[in-house]
């Protein structure tokens, strides 16, 4: 069989690519791309204007009309220059720009002739109508310049229409017919048609268009004719979010909206979807809202399909708002138990063009409230005196009012109908806002509750809504197209503060599976930004730190325990966020909440892997972790930057048998050593390695060999080992003496153990070895300890801070593996925890 008879229906695909979406001809390239990617048998594209193209050839007519024709005149020239510019860009073989060009010119030439006419409703479809004639001219010529066969076909062959210019609407059974007719041929060859949406033929055979965001309703309908398979709408946001970004930044996307729950926000004002475009939609055809600038992303799927378990956690999917409305009065005591009145009402108006986006009744009939625009408020009010003329002359209609200024907004969601509480929560969060409800309405589908308020409260009244019901955790992640990683960084430290400086510049970090770091939290405060701290505020924060001003004390700084910090950063959406740990201390209930909020993490605190293991405790950090789902990386909590985690994991996961590691694990007690033996003084050493960074805070965390216990503790427990911190043997190397007391005064009083280390260091020479802290772990026994390992051996061969572990494994049994390298330090520690973040991140 050569080809199908017709286009299968489950295999027609079309694509809406928005106005937003095609700014330039960088992004007609790149939806070029999208559709040239896959199949392109089936396929039927429709286009917007390019962004912004609509306003300026509104404007453009609004200026004729006041006669300011220079300014006209600049407009045009402009429009011309930018459309000039993308078909230069885009196609390169020169009868075809030619032919391009000469559309161009041919379309704004006659643009200056029309705008300079009367104005009317009719001219101006006219005129708009071009915006998306030039984008989808310049689209048919980028699918060309590609190699790929498409073709312009005018939309006003394929939808008809009726009603009024600026606002029609499509004459369904014809319009689907005539697609058929003049697409099926070009689709069923493999040619693409190139539609302009937004426009049709009217009733008089004259261009009418089909409101703003009409282009949605004309993919929808190519679909409907095709019964394709999807329609995808490509567009600059992430998918249908739970309110619009612009006014409420922590807006999380939806992954699937019901179609019921779509019409209304579209109605509503949420300005993703043309309020009809779901009129088009065949019951097979899976319609999806996707962003241009990530096409694997799911984006939104608007269906039929009702997910119960998704109602009932958030009865509220998402909220919108109609702004510029004015909210119209009738009332008067001779209304009450008068049939009809909101009927003549709703006449009065429609009899003049004016569509009412919401009306309220109190149940004493005393009033009525409509919204309607408010550029039309005085028309309605003109209307309703004159439908009302009698009953004014009575007295039973005592006031018709006009309040400008208000806003509709609407919370929506099919989860509402029997949730009980709804409406008060509602009223609640907008009285938390200090701002009075004018008027309120609910549809007894209870998928809608309205409320008008007054418009410059609209933004604050959005925002504590969406708070209220809790929008920014719905599950689709965050309305940022960026699939960066965010990093909350716990500790500030010298760790935390080049982690940050780090992430701020590594290239991969800036990449699309990059990291950025959204919040910082040191003792006694945090500072957050959920769009990303920038590289010159981290820069700024970081400086303060190292002079000494706490986080909390800086511009944007919350005053906050650890705790209460996580809890305020994981109230708002973020995208795929990771906790990094570079603090010293017991943050395991941190953590355990981190990972209940959706975290993953990343420890370069050693603590919360070597404290008990018992319920609920960090020990089980890792056993947490794994129940939710979430990953954990600790790799510099053991030997900094050196791939000794990693490397454990992969002998194992390769199915070899890791049977003992011994090592030198400390890069402060090594450097400690290094120094004894070339002659300096105990206390001069440790200054000198407390000043260089390589000392825990409390430098006898490192003396008192807890940190190397915890360290041959966590991997003691890599091999299998069972027991707790307790159950290492420990060899302290700080004097009973010295143990209780403040860091300060253990660090004044370093020079009385200066005598004893002299003496071991002698000692250990006498006898041809040197001096090292050693650790041995395996899944029976873990131990640390001062050791004198002899001058031959490779442990006595290390030097400066640098660590080293053997692995004796089944495989590697004679001869094991030997990391050896910088095992502390701020740098290599910080890049040991950048190499966790970016693996989580995806970049590495
Ligand atoms: P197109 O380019 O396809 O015409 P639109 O500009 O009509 O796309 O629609 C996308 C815009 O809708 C976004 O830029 C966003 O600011 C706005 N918007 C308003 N409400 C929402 C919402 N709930 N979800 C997503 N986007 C919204
Ligand atoms: N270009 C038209 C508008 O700006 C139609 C559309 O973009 O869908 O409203
Ligand atoms: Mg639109």
């Amino acid at each position: 069989m050569r080809g199908r008879a017709t286009i299968s229906p489950m295999n027609a695909v079309v694509h809406k690519f928005g106005g937003v979406a095609l700014a330039n001809a960088e992004a007609i390239r790149h939806a070029v791309a999208i559709v040239a990617g896959n199949e392109t048998r089936g396929v039927a594209v429709v286009v917007s204007a390019m962004g912004g193209v609509t306003d300026t050839l509104l404007d453009i007519t609004a200026l004729a009309s006041d006669g300011k024709r220079g300014a006209a005149k600049r407009a045009v020239a402009a429009l011309r220059e930018r459309h000039v510019a993308a078909a230069n860009a885009l196609i390169f073989e020169p009868e075809l720009l030619d032919g391009i060009l000469a559309i161009i010119d041919r379309e704004l030439d006659e643009l200056t002739t029309l705008a300079s006419r009367r104005p009317s409703a009719a001219l101006s479809d006219r005129i708009v109508a071009r915006g998306e004639r030039l984008s989808a001219h310049l689209m048919t010529g980028a699918f060309a310049a590609s190699g790929i066969r498409a073709e312009f076909v005018d939309a006003t062959r394929l939808i008809h229409a009726s009603g009024s210019h600026g606002n029609a609407t499509p004459v369904i059974p014809r319009s689907m017919s005539a697609i058929r007719k003049a697409l099926t041929p070009l689709m069923r060859r493999g040619v693409i048609p190139v539609v302009p949406g937004f426009i049709a033929k009217g009733k008089d055979g004259a261009i009418v268009t089909l409101g703003r965001g009409g282009s949605d309703l004309t993919a929808t309908l190519l679909g409907r004719a095709f019964d394709a398979s999807t329609v995808t709408l490509w567009k600059d946001v992430a998918g249908v979010l739970t309110a619009d970004p612009r006014v409420v930044r922590d807006a999380r996307l939806i992954p699937r909206v019901h179609i019921r729950e779509a019409a209304e926000l579209a109605y509503y004002g949420a300005k993703v979807l043309h309020p009809r475009a779901l009129l088009g939609l065949g019951d097979d055809t899976r319609l999806f809202i996707k962003p241009l600038a990530d096409p694997d992303a799911p984006g939104t799927e608007i269906s039929a399909t009702r997910d119960r378990t998704a109602e009932k956690r958030f009865p509220v999917r998402a909220i919108t708002t109609i702004g510029a409305q004015a909210i119209v009065t009738i009332s008067g005591d001779g209304m009450v138990g008068v049939p009809g009145i909101a009927a003549r009402a709703f006449d009065a108006l429609q009899s003049v063009g004016i569509s009412v986006a919401l009306i309220s009744q109190a149940s004493s009939e005393h009033s009525i409230c409509l919204a309607v625009p408010g550029d039309v408020a005085r028309d309605a009010e003109r209307a309703l005196r004159d439908s009302f003329a009698q009953q004014l002359a009575l007295g039973e209609v005592e006031a018709i009012d006009v309040r400008p200024n208000a806003a509709i907004l609407a919370v929506v969601g099919l989860g509402m109908a029997g949730t009980i509480g709804v409406a008060a929560r509602l009223f609640e969060a907008i009285a938390a806002t200090k701002t009075s409800v004018i008027a309120i309405a609910q549809g007894a589908s209870e998928l809608n509750i309205s409320v008008v308020v007054d418009e410059r409260n609209a933004a604050r009244v959005q925002r504590a809504v969406h708070d209220a019901f809790r929008l920014s955790k719905i599950g689709g992640g965050s309305a940022e197209m960026s699939s960066r990683a965010d990093v909350v960084i716990l500790g500030f430290g010298r760790i935390g503060r080049e982690l940050a400086a780090q992430i701020a510049t590594a290239k991969e970090a800036r990449g699309p599976r990059g990291a950025r770091v959204v919040a910082v939290i040191d003792s006694a405060g945090y500072v957050f930004d959920q769009r990303g701290l920038s590289p010159r505020r981290l820069a700024s924060l970081r400086s303060s730190k190292e002079s000494g001003i706490a986080l909390a004390d800086q511009r944007g700084g919350v005053r906050a325990t650890g705790q209460e910090a996580l809890d305020y950063v994981a109230q708002h959406a973020l995208s795929r966020p990771i906790l990094v740990d570079v603090t010293a201390g017991d943050t395991s209930a941190i953590l355990e909440a981190a990972l209940r909020v959706g975290m993953d993490i990343v420890l370069a605190n050693k603590r919360p892997l070597a404290s008990p293991t018992g319920k609920k405790q960090a020990g089980g950090l890792a056993r947490s972790a794994a129940k939710r789902g979430r990953r954990l990386l600790h790799e510099a909590t053991v030997g900094a930057g050196l791939p000794i985690i990693d490397t454990i994991k992969k002998l194992q996961e390769s199915g070899d048998e890791i049977l003992s590691i011994e090592g030198c694990p400390s890069g402060t007690l090594g450097y400690l050593f290094g120094e004894l033996g070339r002659g300096a003084s105990f206390s001069a050493a440790l200054r000198a390695a407390m000043s260089a960074g390589y000392t825990e805070p409390d430098p006898r965390e490192d003396l008192s060999g807890m940190d190397v216990a915890r360290k041959a503790l966590i991997l003691g427990r890599l091999l299998g080992f069972q027991g707790e911190l307790d159950a290492v043997q420990v060899e302290s190397l700080v004097p009973e003496a010295f143990r209780g007391m403040p860091v300060t005064e253990f660090i004044d009083r370093l020079e009385e153990m200066d005598a004893l280390w002299a003496d071991r260091v002698t000692k250990a020479r006498e006898a041809n070895t040197v001096l090292r802290y050693r650790a041995t772990a395996s899944a029976a026994n873990v131990h640390v300890g001062l050791v004198g390992v002899t001058l031959g051996s490779s442990f006595a061969a290390l030097t400066g801070t640098d660590n080293q572990f053997a692995i004796t494994t089944a495989r590697y049994r004679s001869n094991p593996i030997v990391i050896t390298g910088p095992g502390a330090g701020v740098a290599v520690t910080a890049a040991g925890v950048l190499n966790d973040v970016l693996k989580l991140a995806g970049s590495r």
